[in-house]
This record gives structure tokens, sequence and C-alpha cells, in this order.
């Protein structure tokens, strides 16, 4: 009967969804996105599908994203996509009410604590236990957390950017930025709608931001060209946007994360803020993919800044490892 006892960890991110099943690894990686039937309010689509028909921008259909900054915005939503999710898994999986380890922002209220543990109750989850994004991040890019030193993860996701620095299972030192990839694709829309007189789709930006984006000049520029609707004229409309055109329109969210990285520094005692020196500060999370990001960081603070590998992955792998040994990590939970 050991396939019932598994446990399994959740990343219930503002962008993606991700889930471990403790000993087969990650078995679901889903946008955090819900279509619905805008007539009858009915879903017809979660995850990935639910994005390509954001994409498609069908008539009739609204696509909804139930999480926003890092936390449950719409709490019905939430709880049904987490259902569904975890549905998915359970088919595959016969796990009965499996222990959850979820990844949360620092910072998280006892509100937004409640409706998470609430949502994945009722999703068929068991006894649930919270870890912090950074933390997890942090294990999941193999930090070695239960040292003295300190190290420092930043965490750049959809909605927010988390930046901490760990020592001995603990955080001792955070911020939970509101600022991080879905702002810099609204930054986007802004610009190319005042610049440029056309309107784009949050998803459009977003692809542009990743073919072209980029926090510091490029030894190459690069351009993509948009084809959209003359807001004034009415009239269709080809414009070419370069990679200066959106440093510029992204400058406010990357200086904003700059600047939280350096506010955590200098909020960090003397100690710690010496190991950080030596160990260097680690990206994770998907915005952590942005071109140059790594080096304007660099710029600011002077210090080595590393990327973890698959960035996506990194909270995931994190709170799966803690599935895997969990009594080893039994201090870096939240009660
Ligand atoms: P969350 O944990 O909030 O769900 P993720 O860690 O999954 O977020 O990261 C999603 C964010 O990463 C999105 O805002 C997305 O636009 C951004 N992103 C993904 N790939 C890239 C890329 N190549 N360049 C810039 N941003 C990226
Ligand atoms: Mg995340």
């Amino acid at each position: 009967m050991d396939f019932l006892s598994k446990d399994m960890a959740m990343d219930l991110g503002t962008a993606n969804t991700l889930i471990y099943v403790k000993g087969k690894g990650v078995v679901l990686d889903e946008p955090s996105m819900v279509a619905v039937e805008r007539e009858s309010g009915e879903v017809i689509a979660i995850g990935r599908e639910a994005k390509n028909l954001a994409g498609r921008r069908s008539r009739g259909t609204t696509v909804t994203r139930p999480m926003r900054d890092g936390v449950i915005y719409d709490f019905e939503t939430a709880s049904f996509m987490i259902r569904w999710f975890l549905g998915k898994v359970f088919r595959r999986f016969p796990l009965s009410r499996p222990k959850l380890v979820m990844a949360v922002p620092v910072g998280i209220t006892s509100v937004e604590k409640r409706a998470v543990m609430e949502a994945a109750d009722m999703a068929g989850a068991g006894k649930v236990f919270l870890i912090e994004e950074p933390m997890a991040a942090a294990i999941g890019a193999g930090l070695p957390i239960d040292q003295p030193s300190g190290q420092m993860v930043v965490d750049i996701g959809g909605g927010t950017t988390e930046v901490a620095i760990i020592s001995q299972f603990v955080v001792s030192c955070s911020e939970s930025l509101r600022v991080a990839g879905d702002e810099a694709n609204e930054a986007i829309c802004q610009y190319i709608r005042q610049q440029h007189g056309i309107a784009i789709s949050d998803i459009m930006a977003e692809v542009i931001k990743m073919k072209i984006g980029s926090a510091v000049p490029l030894k190459k520029s690069l351009e993509i060209k948009l084809r959209g609707k003359d807001l004034v004229s009415g009239m269709p409309k080809i414009v070419t946007v370069t990679d200066t055109d959106i440093r510029l329109a992204m400058k406010e969210p990357t200086r904003a994360i700059v600047e939280a990285v350096r506010r955590v520094l200098e909020k960090a005692s003397p100690d710690l803020a010496s190991d950080i020196a030596e160990n260097g500060i680690w990206l994770a999370g998907g915005g952590s993919l942005l071109k140059g990001l790594r080096a304007l960081i660099h710029q600011a603070v002077g210090l080595e800044v590393v990327k973890s590998e698959d960035p996506l992955r990194a909270v995931i792998r994190g709170a799966g490892s803690v599935t895997e040994h969990f009594e080893y990590y039994r201090d870096v939970f939240l009660n």
C-alpha cells in the first residue's frame, strides 16, 4: 500500500503551477489560467488549454488568472483550478489525502495562508505544510541552507519578486515586492500604446519581452515587427520596436527589482553581508530569464550573480526535495 502514502509538493505561482510527487519528480507544469464562457460562467479550459484560448482571443470566452501578486485573488476559480490540477495528478497516481508541501510568498498574511490551505483541503490534499518560495528556490538550487553562512536568493516570478537571505533553515532577512514579470508586460503594453499608438495584448507583450527584452544594452540590437490597429484612425498598422524601446519600457520594473536586492543587502547584518559577498546572489523564477538581468544586478551591487539551472522549476525542485527528506527539512515550515 506504499502508493497511498506518497507525499506531494505544489508551486502555486501567479504565472505557472507545478506539482511534484515524491519519488516521481515533477508531474504537472501548466499556466495558472482558467478560461470561462462569458455567457454561462462555465469553466471551459484550464492550464495550457486556457492559455491557448487567451492567445487566440476567442469571442465569448474570458481567460482569467485566479492568482495575483503571488496569492489567491479569486478564491472560487483558484479552488477549481487546484482541484482540476490535483485531480489530473490523482488519476495517474492514486494518492489518498497526501501530505502536501506548498510554496508561498514571504510575508504571506494569515488570511492568505488560510485561503491556500482551504483550497488544497477542498481539492483532496491531506495535511498542508507551507514553505517560503525563496527557501524552496534555495533548496532547489542546491544551496547549503543548513549552514550558518548566509545565502541570498532572488525569485522573480509573474506577480512577485522575493528577495531573501537564508541561513540554518531560516529566512533571516527578506522582502517581497509586488513587481515582477507581469508588471514588465504591462509596462510594455503601455509603452507601445503611447509611443506607437497601437494596442497589444498582455500575451503579445510577454512574447516581445522574451524575444527582444533585456535589462542592459545588447551587443547586437534586436527588433520585432508588430501588427496592430491604429488607436486613432482604426486602420491596420505595422510598427517596428527594438530592444532599446523595450528596455526603456521596462525601466521602472527592472529598477524596482534591483532596488529590492539593494535594500535587503543593506538590511543584512555585517556578517550575513560578508557571506553574500563570498557566496554571490542566486536568481530563480521565470523573470530571471530576462536577458541582461544578471549583469544589471551585478553592476548595481558589485557582487557575483548566478542564474540557477532551469529557474522556472527551482521552487518546485526545492519543495520536492523537502518531500523526499521531510524530517531533515522539518524546520523550514511556516506555522
Ligand atoms: P510564478 O512563480 O509567479 O508563477 P514563474 O517563475 O513561473 O512565475 O515565472 C513566470 C514569469 O517569467 C512570467 O512573468 C514570464 O513572462 C517570465 N518569463 C519566462 N520566460 C522569460 C524569458 N525568457 N524572459 C523574460 N521573462 C520570462
Ligand atoms: Mg514562483
